[in-house]
């Protein structure tokens, strides 16, 4: 074994259905008297639930979290909790909300407590998007990592099948040492650790890792399906949490953020592309991922072309706002920075990846 350095995430993680009727055991543990509860304008009556489990004992609701976690939003939300007296924040929602929670969070060093309701995987990472004059800047620090996040399976049955789809696709992206070579990257000078190998290995290990499905488009209601969808977002998002990242997440970065596509649409057009490009230089991790996609057929990107099909989902960027101008100044921009990637970015098969990303050909 290699030698090697490795930070565990500390977070508070309580799974199940039904579990919202936790919150008020978490907020007498955390010994906590007012939290601000946090959603969007969509999940008004989700938050609302939050404050009837609590027997209306929260500081308020701010029902305003938007994608991208503008900071002007961040600023109301923060005058709002100071004029409530808030002692803590209560995060119902996905990723966007998830975001508003940390960046009040990391401003205030009030505890954060998370009630996912998408794939997403914010709740499990230290990282903070920011969106401030129409620039979107990502931090990380571990101060940022929520306390507790309670997953309640019955909170996503509302999730739409395809808003399901395209996040559960955005789980899989986050599937570090699965996907490791391919879309999220340890430093070469960082190994797997023991931890991360011994339980995230999706096929030989002791953790049940659900298998790639589109069983929740089929059939949105089913429980069972949900719950392999939320366990396995837990899962990806930790490998998020716990891994630096490469070419995918820096593609959907560049696009998402540069041109405002929505985020997990855009990393369900790209994943197939980044996987791809990256094919020739990762052998072996080609060989596992085919073995887990089912329909394979020993071929990983056909793999995931099968499920995609399946899953109904939009390839192309174009279908979003992108346009074909913007493929050369998307270019542009995924090759000014230098990170780590198992192949060397070069402009010109990077242009032609996003200008199929655009299109929406299938990966080959
Ligand atoms: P989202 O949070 O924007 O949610 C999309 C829409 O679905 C919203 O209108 C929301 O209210 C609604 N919704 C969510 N759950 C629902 C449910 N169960 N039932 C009905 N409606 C529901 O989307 P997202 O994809 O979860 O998050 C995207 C944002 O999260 C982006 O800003 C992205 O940058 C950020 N993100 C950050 C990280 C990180 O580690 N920092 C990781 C993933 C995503």
């Amino acid at each position: 074994m290699d030698a090697f350095e490795y930070n565990a995430n500390p977070s508070r993680v309580v799974f199940g259905s039904g579990t919202l009727q936790k919150l008020p055991d978490e907020i007498a543990r955390l010994q906590l008297k007012s939290p601000l509860v946090l959603s969007t304008p969509q999940q008004i009556g989700q938050a609302e639930s939050v404050k009837n489990v609590l027997k209306g004992q929260v500081a308020g609701i701010f029902g305003e979290a938007t994608m991208h976690t503008p900071t002007h939003i961040t600023d109301k939300a923060l005058e709002y909790a100071k004029a409530q007296g808030a002692d803590s924040v209560i995060s119902i929602g996905g990723g966007s909300t998830i975001g508003l929670g940390k960046a009040i969070s990391i401003r205030t060093g009030l505890p954060h407590i998370c009630i996912p309701t998408t794939y997403a995987g914010s709740e499990m990472t230290p990282i903070l998007g920011e969106t401030a004059d129409g620039l979107k800047k990502t931090r990380s620090d571990p101060k940022i990592l929520p306390g507790t996040v309670i997953y309640d399976v019955d909170l996503t049955m509302t999730l739409p099948a395809n808003m399901s789809a395209t996040s559960g696709v955005n789980a899989i992206a986050h599937a570090g040492p699965f996907l490791r070579p391919i879309c999220i990257q340890l430093k070469p000078s960082t190994p797997a650790t023991p931890t991360q190998s011994s339980i995230w290995w999706p096929l030989k290990e002791p953790v049940h890792w659900p298998a790639p499905s589109p069983e929740i488009v089929e059939n949105p209601s089913s429980l069972s399906a949900r719950s392999n969808a939320l366990y396995g977002a837990w899962l990806c998002g930790t490998c998020l949490g716990s891994v630096g990242m490469s070419i995918h997440h820096k593609l959907c970065h560049t696009l998402g953020g540069s041109f405002n596509l929505p985020h997990a649409e855009t990393h369900t057009a790209v994943l197939p592309h980044a996987i791809s490009y990256n094919a020739p230089n990762i052998p072996d991790a080609m060989n596992k991922l085919a073995e887990v996609l089912p329909g394979s057929n020993g071929d990983a990107i056909h793999g995931l072309n099968v499920l995609l099909a399946k899953l109904k989902v939009k390839r192309g960027l174009k279908d979003y706002g992108l346009k074909e101008e913007d493929v050369d100044k998307a270019a542009d921009i995924a090759v000014s920075n230098p990170y780590w990637n198992p192949r060397a970015i070069e402009r010109e098969p990077i242009r032609e990846l996003i200008r199929r990303v655009w299109a929406g050909e299938p990966a080959n």
